[in-house]
């Protein structure tokens, strides 16, 4: 089981993660990327039928900036 999040100090708004995995992430106005499911909290798991497209786009996105875990992430001050 997998958790994800965007570091978004680190999005560049390019767009990939969208493109790849639209299930999973989505935009703010400004073009930040976020976890889609639970608004970049990192809470709810991925569901399986969606790993092989998260692991895509967590491999291709240019800054790293989509974190991944075995377990939740805990609450942050990020953008969602
Ligand atoms: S692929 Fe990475 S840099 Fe590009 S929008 Fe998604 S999180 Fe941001």
């Amino acid at each position: 089981m997998y958790y994800t999040k965007v570091n978004q100090d680190n999005c560049i708004a390019c767009g990939l993660c969208q493109i790849i995995s639209p299930n999973l992430f989505d935009y703010t106005s400004e073009g930040i990327a976020f976890s889609k499911m639970d608004l970049n909290a990192g809470k709810v798991p991925i569901p399986e039928e969606r790993f092989g497209a998260f692991l895509d786009a967590y491999r291709k996105c240019p800054t790293g900036a989509i974190l991944r875990s075995d377990r939740p992430f805990p609450p942050s001050e990020q953008r969602s």
